[in-house]
């Protein structure tokens, strides 16, 4: 069995598909599946019309394992490579994915029903990533002078080493960001990465893995195997080096706990309850575009996006009105163009969920002031942009993620208040702070809780700068992606000190009375002259 053989194809045609998704193109990207050719398959849905998308096989563990076998053989030569070599592959990929985004674009309208607004911002990011580690990480891996204990005489370096073959599993809702954004780090530090994207929107994922081969990488260096996470998931993590998840809280907490049997390194990536401060100097017409720009991106299907919604009492009306007759504006629905503000949601699930936050805070006494229901008129899976106020503790949206298009308002007195309610919560991945003094709005956001914060801004200013690390504090994870830490973890750290003359025992001819004095003295002198 080979990653690269032909497995049969199924591809759905009809209304609400778009140009690209050929049964040609079908055939190329599950041809890179780590699977057997008699495969089970799966038939995915299109979130836009409800029916089939594309026939994928499915991963056994067995299909796993010999991924596994086959990318820990790929990735010594891998990891042989120059930086340069490496980099090469990764600006031909960053071309390639810019060159041919419609195919991408489609694809992603096609698994996720997002709109190809929200879909090109997923382009954007891997063009961003892939040139940020291609071009940043030989400095950032390179060999580094460490100090000695005694000045000049240990010579101490810190090595970067690959930590092996890394498994990354990624999530539906960003599903080339996800799926390529964290296997790019992986691959640049010398790894060898077997990812399971999700099944939903894999295809996705195949694509980015097909133009990544186009760009030159190695045959077995990036594999990819599709299933349940109860089916192959144990698998995975039983062979992985390193564990890379992206998802909910609940899982991540399984992870955790199997990768700490294991005592293999994880970066968890989980859920948000992301707040948003609007302060009463903030500008009330930018903050409200802001909001809608937080609120609704991929029909609030992100991580990063925003559902609480905290606004200063004496600008509290003017903003609501501003907000509110926005979201009421925004054009929701299905189309291959970027005609639309805002998509579907995913699946049934996610639409579950919705409907059930929404009627349980309703039935609690909430107001609805924007959307508040779904539009089977336009798709199975469409519900309108939603802004709730009167919303209570005893509300299931209150405190729990809804991972859609849902955002409560709730005032406040004073920025103490702000901050305290805006940190009342598990959680901490997001946060967004609206003032029109700068510096005040940056001194309220280092006060809360969570691994990023945006000043008069969403989340894009921060999780578009690619050098600086973004994360979860508490529920919301374990780990960074970007910046340094965002390649330093698919690595070991190694330090090789060399002596080059007297050790730390005395030499034989020094007593060690005597010896432990010498070093007393040398370590009060070192202090005195200032050294680290
Ligand atoms: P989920 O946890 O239900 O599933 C995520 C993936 O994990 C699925 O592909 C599943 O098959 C797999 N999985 C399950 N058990 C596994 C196991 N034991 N081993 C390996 N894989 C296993 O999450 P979801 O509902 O698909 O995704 C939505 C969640 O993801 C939301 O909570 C969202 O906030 C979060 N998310 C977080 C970020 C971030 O960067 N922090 C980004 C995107 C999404």
């Amino acid at each position: 069995m080979v990653a690269d053989q032909a497995h049969p194809v199924t591809v759905a045609s009809g209304p609400g598909l778009p140009a690209a998704l050929t049964s040609d193109l079908v055939a190329r990207l599950t041809a890179r599946v780590a699977a057997e050719p008699d495969a089970a398959r799966v038939t995915t849905t299109a979130p836009y019309t409800g029916g089939p998308l594309a026939g994928l096989p499915v991963s056994t563990p067995a299909d796993v394992t010999s991924a596994f076998v086959r990318a820990r053989a790929a990735q010594p030569a891998w990891a042989a490579k120059s930086f340069d070599e490496r980099k090469r592959i990764l600006l031909r990929f960053h071309d390639l994915v810019l060159a041919r985004q419609n195919e991408a674009l489609d694809l992603m309208q096609a698994e996720s029903g997002k709109t190809r607004r929200d879909a090109f911002l997923e382009v954007t990011d891997i063009a961003i990533t892939s040139r940020y580690y291609a071009r940043g990480a030989a400095k950032l891996l390179a060999p580094k002078r460490r100090r000695g204990a005694i000045p000049l005489l240990t010579h101490t370096t810190e090595l970067r080493h690959p930590k092996g073959v890394v498994a990354v599993v990624s999530p539906w809702n960003y599903p080339l960001s996800m799926a390529a954004g964290d296997a790019i780090p992986a691959l640049m530090a010398g790894n060898a990465v077997v990812q399971k994207p999700d099944t939903q929107t894999a295809l996705t994922a195949l694509w980015a893995l097909d133009l990544m081969h186009e760009a030159g990488l190695p045959p077995g260096v990036w594999q990819m195997v599709i299933g349940r996470g109860s089916s192959i998931g144990a698998t995975l993590m039983d062979n992985a080096d390193y564990m890379m998840f992206t998802g909910s809280t609940a899982t991540g907490r399984q992870i955790a706990r199997d990768a700490g049997e294991r005592l293999i390194g994880a970066s968890l990536e989980l859920g948000g309850k992301n707040a948003m401060v609007v302060l009463e100097d903030a500008d009330i017409e930018r903050a409200a575009d802001g909001a809608i720009a937080a609120c609704f991106p991929s029909t609030g299907q992100l991580c990063v996006s925003i559902e609480r919604l905290y606004v200063a009492e004496p600008i509290r009306e003017r903003f609501v009105a501003a907000f509110v007759a926005r979201a009421r504006k925004l054009k929701v629905g299905a189309g291959y163009d970027f005609g639309y503000d805002v998509g579907c949601l995913t699946n049934r699930s996610q639409l579950e969920t919705v409907t059930a936050h929404v009627e349980d805070a309703v039935a609690k006494g909430a107001t609805v002031l924007a959307g508040g229901r779904a539009r089977p008129d336009l798709g199975p899976l469409f519900y309108e942009p939603t802004i709730l106020t009167d919303v209570t503790p005893e509300m299931t949206l209150y405190a729990h993620e809804t991972f859609g298009p849902v955002v409560s308002i709730y005032p406040f007195r004073d920025v103490e208040e702000a901050v305290a309610l805006a940190n009342a919560s598990p959680y901490g991945l997001n946060a967004s702070v609206w003032s029109r003094d700068g510096a005040r709005g940056r001194a309220v956001a280092a006060r809360l809780h969570a691994g990023t914060v945006n000043v008069n801004e969403a989340f894009a200013a921060a999780w578009g700068s690619v050098d600086a690390p973004m994360g979860g504090m508490g529920d919301s994870g374990l780990g960074r992606r970007h910046g340094a830490e965002g390649i330093l973890k698919y690595t070991e750290a190694q330090t090789v000190a060399h002596q080059r003359v007297q050790g730390f025992t005395p030499p034989p001819y020094i007593p060690h009375r005597a010896w432990a004095r010498i070093l007393t003295a040398s370590l009060k002198l070192l202090k005195a002259l200032g050294t680290r």
